[in-house]
């Protein structure tokens, strides 16, 4: 029997992607191909609210994006702000200093998110910054950052923002017009729930005019260069993951069928509730700042003398893999995620193992 999926990435697909993803392969260079990235970025272009960016697919992991941001629209030896609130803005720490360039952070306590006057003390403190990066939804410690009122600030003091929206899109709203995102991305394996693969993102021309002026920008992730294939062929330069955007393809149509955008973001946002609420019937403690709560993980609490792997074991063996904890919380957390394809009974099941497993470490 497999296991139920409360994880953090890859996620439980939709019945639907997995039967779509069976087809038979086609040319990267065919009509078929291209009416099928076409028509798939144009409806994720739809939902992410942008008619002026670019929307690429490519054949990456989220974490693709993240170093091509840097290595395409930050000059060599320039600085980025870079904002943690926890592991994976880390990650974009490493990933600025190991391309060369200059990382200034703000770093918040795990749990917190970044606010917006902070941001901007630290970038009046910093004005040679050159971009900002901000990680819409810290995964380790299930914290949607406030991402409008933070691109506000960066754009206030005219800084290219960077948005790893790996474990948000599809999940939280993105306006990347309204918001003036330069560059937010995301992998296929989260909110969307189609397997691993694909990354895509929303990319500004800001950005892309940027690129014109840096060297070396590499030949993979070189941003000009897919664009260039996008105008001319709707492809990519190297061979992309054609079942992922079949499955990337079929989601955005449920979407449109269960009447768009805004009731696909309910569905998330209450899954969501209905975990918290759970968490908290059982007595157990959000890890998270209230008001900052993700729409896509809750990290929670173990009581006291419990670690967060004791849960996750226990909960495997009990048929469910949720993910365990992440950076520096892991100890005494244990993740929930709650994206992809997830039914009322598997949550309903969730919390009557969970109740049963925690009352049980509890007399060990
Ligand atoms: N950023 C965040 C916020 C994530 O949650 C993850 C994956 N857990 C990544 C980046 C890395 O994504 P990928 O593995 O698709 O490169």
């Amino acid at each position: 029997k497999p296991l139920k999926l409360f994880t953090a990435g890859p996620v439980a697909c939709f019945p639907e992607v997995l039967e779509a993803m069976k087809a038979q392969m086609f040319s990267h260079r065919s009509s078929e191909y291209r009416e099928l990235h076409r028509d798939t970025t144009v409806r994720l272009a739809d939902f992410l609210e942008t008619k002026k960016s670019t929307v690429l697919l490519i054949p990456a992991s989220g974490t693709g994006f993240m170093e091509a941001s840097i290595r395409n629209a930050v000059t060599p030896g320039g600085k980025v702000l870079v904002t943690i609130i926890g592991a994976f803005g880390k990650r974009y720490h490493e990933v600025v200093e190991s391309n060369g360039r200059k990382a200034v952070v703000l770093e918040k306590a795990p749990g917190e998110p970044v606010l917006p006057e902070e941001l901007d003390d630290a970038l009046k403190k910093n004005p040679d910054v050159e971009a900002v990066t901000i990680t819409y939804n810290e995964t380790s410690t299930g914290v949607l950052n406030p991402l409008p009122e933070l691109a506000k600030v960066a754009k206030e003091h005219d800084k290219l923002v960077f948005v790893d929206a790996v474990s948000a899109m599809g999940a939280a709203d993105i306006k990347v017009d309204e918001w003036g995102l330069d560059l937010v991305f995301a992998s296929s394996q989260k909110a969307f729930g189609v397997p691993p693969g694909l990354a895509m993102a929303a990319i500004s021309d800001a950005v892309f005019e940027k690129a014109k002026t840096i060297p070396n920008r590499g030949w993979y992730f070189d941003l000009l260069k897919y664009k260039k294939y996008l105008e001319t062929q709707w492809s990519t330069p190297s061979t992309p993951p054609i079942p992922q955007i079949i499955g990337l393809n079929v989601v955005l149509r449920i979407i449109e069928k269960i009447g768009g955008k805004e009731a696909w973001l309910k569905m998330y946002s209450e899954r969501a509730e209905k975990i918290r609420k759970g968490v908290l019937d059982l007595g157990l403690e959000l890890f998270a700042k209230p008001g900052y709560y993700s729409p896509t993980i809750t990290v929670v609490k173990t009581p006291p003398g419990i670690r967060g792997i004791e849960v996750y074991e226990a909960m495997r063996k009990r048929g469910f893999e949720i993910a365990k904890g992440y950076g520096p919380v892991k100890e005494y957390t244990f993740r929930i995620g709650h994206m992809g394809y997830i039914t009322d009974e598997d949550i309903r099941e969730l919390f009557d193992n969970l109740r049963e497993v925690i009352e049980e470490l509890k007399k060990k």
